[in-house]
């Protein structure tokens, strides 16, 4: 059963950045993609962030060239349904969150929101400060075993969130959300 009021954000869960991509994510691969698909079904939202770059994209000068438009290494490598917001479309504009300056984050309807995928030092962080900053009223939640970070730590090793941010396991946000438990 579902619970009332739980958002999934899965943030650039994309080929380029899994194991064999143009910009792979250590531990990024496609085990971790189907996890985040058997736990998706259990949100009443899902949100997918993903890079949709332009060939010429300013990233490009400091990344290997990644997730360009149309390309294989730019689709989605999770098969759950959700809404897609595309982000740093514009070759001069960098945006690790999809949620910057606080746009469409109205759209995010649960209250309590948690957070997957990649990289958890770039996008899946920039995509959390968002939150914090702009959907106060909401509780975060990084699932810390399906986030994987460029640098190769994670969050438990050491917390960038100054302790705002609720870690949680993949299992327990099964168990949590099963049994509907606030608190
Ligand atoms: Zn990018």
């Amino acid at each position: 059963m579902k619970g009332s009021g739980n958002t999934l954000i899965i943030v650039d869960m994309q080929f380029d950045f899994l194991a064999g991509g143009a910009l792979a994510v250590p531990g990024a691969d496609l085990e971790m993609a189907r996890k985040i698909d058997r736990i998706a079904n259990l949100f009443d939202q899902v949100i997918l962030t993903a890079d949709d770059h332009p060939v010429d994209h300013i990233s490009f000068n400091t990344f290997a060239v990644h997730c360009v438009h149309d390309t294989p290494g730019a689709k989605l490598a999770v098969n759950c349904k959700g809404s897609v917001l595309y982000k740093a479309r514009q070759y001069d504009s960098e945006e690790y969150s999809a949620f910057f300056d606080g746009r469409r984050i109205n759209m995010i309807e649960g209250s309590d929101v948690y957070v997957a995928g990649v990289a958890g030092d770039f996008c899946v962080k920039a995509t959390i400060e968002d939150l914090l900053r702009y959907a106060q009223d909401k509780r975060v939640f990084a699932i810390i075993d399906l986030i994987k970070s460029v640098n190769g730590s994670t969050y438990v090793d050491h917390d960038p969130f100054e302790g705002k941010v609720r870690f949680v396991t993949s299992d327990q946000v099964s168990k949590r959300i099963e049994v509907g438990q606030g608190g």
